[in-house]
């Protein structure tokens, strides 16, 4: 058999469908390539790799109003405010000041 040239349906390049590779696709009874191999490679990948990266969105701050009610890890604290021993729902890194319940209202309501 003699090679064939044969245009690329997705790219529009010439490749090679070459004496051997006819007698075995006609061997086993398979159509003669459409595409050439980068571009059957990459369709394979392209169905092997299921759908890519989606998403990004989804999961949240969970920023959502308070969230009172729900139990919460609690650190203790001293507040920097009163000096009063308490409990915050984070966990305390000496860079911040960190305030009691009352004192982090008042401190609120400044604003
Ligand atoms: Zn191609
Ligand atoms: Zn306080």
């Amino acid at each position: 058999m003699e090679d064939k040239q044969i245009v690329c349906t997705t790219c529009g390049t010439d490749f090679t469908f070459t004496g051997e590779e006819q007698e075995f696709y006609f061997t086993k009874g398979f159509q003669e390539p459409k595409k050439c191999k980068p571009c059957r490679d990459a369709a394979k990948q392209a169905r092997g790799g299921s759908g890519g990266a989606r998403g990004g969105f989804g999961g949240g701050g969970g920023n959502r109003g308070g969230g009172y009610g729900a139990p919460r890890e609690m650190f203790d604290a001293v507040c920097a405010g009163c000096g009063v021993q308490t409990q915050v729902p984070f966990q305390p890194k000496g860079s911040k000041p960190v305030y009691c319940r009352d004192c982090f209202q008042a401190s609120r309501s400044y604003y």
